[in-house]
């Protein structure tokens, strides 16, 4: 989800799980103890596993994989444990942000995460593509009840044309688009975050229209570009998946620079 590529081998590893002791428990992929580009302040990030979309471009095409049977979980208890030894370095802004591989993917232990990290008080960031989001049930109930104890959302918006989307991620951006919406009803506090690839996501006219819907929005505290990379290529050969924007340049500073100036442009 977020453009910093984890290590493959280096990361702790965990794996999946449901209920560890009676306590809820997530899958989790790795963590990194110092994250300063995923939400305010300094953060402990808690990458989970698993996640429906094939963006073109990821960069951690290894979190893709949901857990298996073989594979076991991190307790909340466990998980915040961790988190709280970097507890000293958050300062007034900081603390923990979920993300992925689809943090929404596991919403049930996310739920019970983010419920007992605020009894810490500890500050809460969700960082998602939102492809899971449905006003169905039983989802959309979990959905309101998770961001009642969620203080950021970053939320990916990938391309703001549904056909552009699916040709980019295998999903269209209806119910993404709708979560954004939600997110605006709700009143959480919203990082906008779009990936700038040259030739698929950086069309201006797209832009535009995606600086357009952002405007229909009430709560989106910053947009951010965050240039395409290839550092994560590796990753892709090492899995045996076949790469297919092998011929795709990273953006240049100008590039970047004026999709800033359209995305962060208010109406
Ligand atoms: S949403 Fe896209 S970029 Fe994020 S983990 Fe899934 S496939 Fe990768």
């Amino acid at each position: 989800m977020s453009l910093p590529v984890k290590p493959m081998s280096d990361s702790k590893h965990y794996g999946l799980t449901s209920q560890s002791g009676g306590e809820a428990s997530l899958f989790v992929h790795s963590t990194e103890s110092f994250g300063s580009v995923d939400g305010p302040g300094v953060r402990f990030i808690i990458f989970l596993k698993g996640c429906h979309m094939r963006c073109r471009y990821c960069h951690n095409p290894d979190t893709w994989r949901m857990a298996g049977e073989a594979d076991t979980a991190m307790s909340v208890t466990e998980l915040l444990d961790q988190a709280e030894r970097y507890r000293a370095y958050w300062g007034a802004e900081g603390g923990i942000t979920v993300s992925g591989g689809e943090a929404l993917l596991q919403i049930d232990g996310l739920i019970a995460l983010f419920e007992e990290a605020h009894r810490r008080g500890i500050n809460t960031c969700l960082d998602t593509a939102a492809q899971p989001f449905t006003r169905r049930e039983p989802f959309y109930s979990k959905f309101l009840r998770l961001m009642k104890s969620t203080d950021t959302v970053l939320l990916d918006l990938k391309h703001i044309d549904s056909e552009a989307h699916r040709q980019l991620t295998g999903h269209g951006n209806e119910n993404i688009l709708d979560c954004a919406r939600c997110l605006s009803e709700l009143g959480v506090p919203v990082w906008i975050r779009h990936v700038l690839v040259p030739g698929l996501t950086d069309d201006e006219e797209q832009l535009r229209r995606l600086r357009a819907f952002i405007d229909t929005l009430t709560n989106v505290q910053r947009v951010e570009v965050l240039p395409y990379h290839t550092l994560g290529v590796f990753k892709w050969k090492e899995l045996g998946l076949r790469y297919t924007l092998d011929d795709v340049p990273v953006p240049t500073a100008e590039q970047v620079a004026r999709a800033e100036q359209i995305l962060q442009a208010k109406a």
